[in-house]
């Protein structure tokens, strides 16, 4: 686009204006007379080449350098530069620029530099009173926000110092220091179990990955095989650090179910017995054999049968290779307590012969007295192999010479007392009566059933 720099109108009611870049400039402010009517030529001729010579100021900054950049007081002219509001557009003497135009300069580079990092514009003390109000309100409100801010931030250092110091105090606090303290607790032993477990689950970082005690994962099978539903229900309220069921079902594979005597197991007895007082550890070994149904499956874990005759280790019979039906159990049962505990099972075709039977009585009553367990004496049925046991150990219930028991293997000073179960005895002193009609006791004393009659209901089948 043409731009005239300089030009004299003339208008119609015979005035003279001068524009200098399309704004009006007043001549006599230059050192020149302002024509007026009448013209003379020689007054036009004049006042050009005055025009002419004078030099016109080139403004500030262009406009296409300082994209974006808006400075106060300034006006953009038609050449796209950017020119003070009182640039008088014609220079005295022979500087390109005016005072007021050179200025512009450091002020739209500082400016531009503002813009490009962010800066909020400087706001002058020339507000207006409403917006000097608004300011005031902002910066209070500011100031409050800040102020808050920094309470804030010590509540939440304090607390966070705080945190720490009670993690260290949980870190100090080492198995042994605890221990110390639930012994000094009223607190029985499932109790002390219970709160060192969950202690120890508030140690770990982990929990998918954590280790639970002994007592805890023995406590959490029997919960788990009373009430897997129960167990369930706790485990989701999470009441208790329980163990997943996937955990229980692994370590209830890892316990040996094979016949004969397992020497882990009777570790753990061991730990059990422990905690019995000393009157506790005194027991009885019971034993009895049931007839089973014959059957053969297959131990997916071990790729074993089960099913054969299996007297455990050591112990092979004549038979072994074929399917067993007799299962025999033993178990310990404390004298002093409630406390029962089977302690081996086998498996056989028919009774156990009386023979193995005695080496199996006194593996048994050897390996609970190695744990700390007290045989003080044997009960079992009166069946034939079990009184072939009794011969084998020289018991003898004979007319004159009765002999109710054997010097213990391990104790000299300890004898071991051979009971035939009670009720069983009972059974077949009545079957016998009942049978015979007839039983003697010693020479001179017999039972006989007719007095007795009243007693067994005749019709009946009795068992
Ligand atoms: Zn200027």
């Amino acid at each position: 686009m043409a731009v005239v720099e300089k030009q004299l109108v003339f208008t119609d009611d015979e005035k003279v204006e001068c524009y200098v870049l399309n704004c009006p400039v007043q001549l006599d402010d230059f050192e020149m007379t302002n024509i007026c009517f009448p013209f003379s030529s020689q007054l036009i001729e004049e006042t050009l080449c005055g025009l002419n010579v004078t030099q016109t100021c080139n403004g500030g900054p262009s406009a296409d350098h300082f994209k974006g950049v808006i400075v106060k007081h300034t006006n953009l002219d038609i050449t796209n530069v950017w020119r003070h509001v009182k640039c008088p557009m014609l220079t005295s003497g022979n500087s390109q620029k005016c005072n007021w135009c050179k200025k512009l300069f450091s002020l739209y580079r500082v400016n531009k530099q503002r813009l490009g990092s962010g800066q909020k514009k400087y706001i002058g003390p020339t507000l207006t009173p409403t917006r000097a109000l608004r300011l005031q309100q902002m910066v209070k409100s500011k100031h409050s926000v800040q102020k808050s801010n920094l309470r804030k931030q010590n509540i939440i250092n304090n607390l966070v110092s705080e945190l720490s110091k009670k993690n260290e105090v949980m870190k100090m606090l080492t198995d042994a220091s605890v221990q110390n303290i639930l012994q000094k607790s009223n607190l029985n032993e499932p109790q002390r179990t219970l709160i060192q477990e969950i202690i120890s689950t508030s140690k770990a970082s982990n929990l998918t990955h954590r280790r639970y005690s002994d007592n805890w994962i023995l406590l959490c099978i029997l919960l788990h095989i009373r009430s897997p539903k129960e167990y369930k229900f706790l485990r989701k309220q999470q009441f208790l650090p329980l163990p997943s069921p996937k955990t229980i079902k692994r370590y209830l594979s890892l316990m040996n179910t094979t016949c004969g005597f397992d020497d882990k197991f009777f570790q753990l007895l061991k730990k059990k017995i422990d905690l019995l007082r000393t009157e506790e550890r005194h027991g009885i070994l019971v034993f009895d054999e049931i007839f089973l149904r014959e059957s053969l499956s297959v131990n997916t874990n071990k790729l074993t049968y089960i099913g054969f005759e299996d007297l455990g280790d050591g112990i092979k019979s004549e038979r072994y290779g074929e399917k067993a039906d007799h299962g025999l159990v033993f178990l310990f049962r404390s004298l002093a307590s409630s406390y029962s505990q089977p302690i081996a099972m086998f498996a056989s075709k028919g009774p156990v012969p009386g023979k193995i039977l005695a080496q199996l009585i006194l593996k048994s009553i050897a390996l609970l007295e190695n744990i700390g367990a007290k045989v003080d004496g044997i009960v079992s049925d009166g069946a034939s192999s079990n009184r072939k046991v009794w011969k084998e150990f020289g018991v003898s219930g004979e007319f004159e010479n009765v002999k109710n028991y054997f010097t213990h293997p391990l104790d000299k000073n300890r004898n071991i007392f051979m009971f035939s179960d009670a009720p069983h005895l009972m059974k077949t002193v009545r079957n016998r009566i009942y049978n015979k009609k007839y039983l003697k006791v010693s020479w001179n004393i017999c039972i006989i059933f007719q007095k007795w009659s009243n007693i067994f209901p005749m019709n009946k089948t009795c068992p």
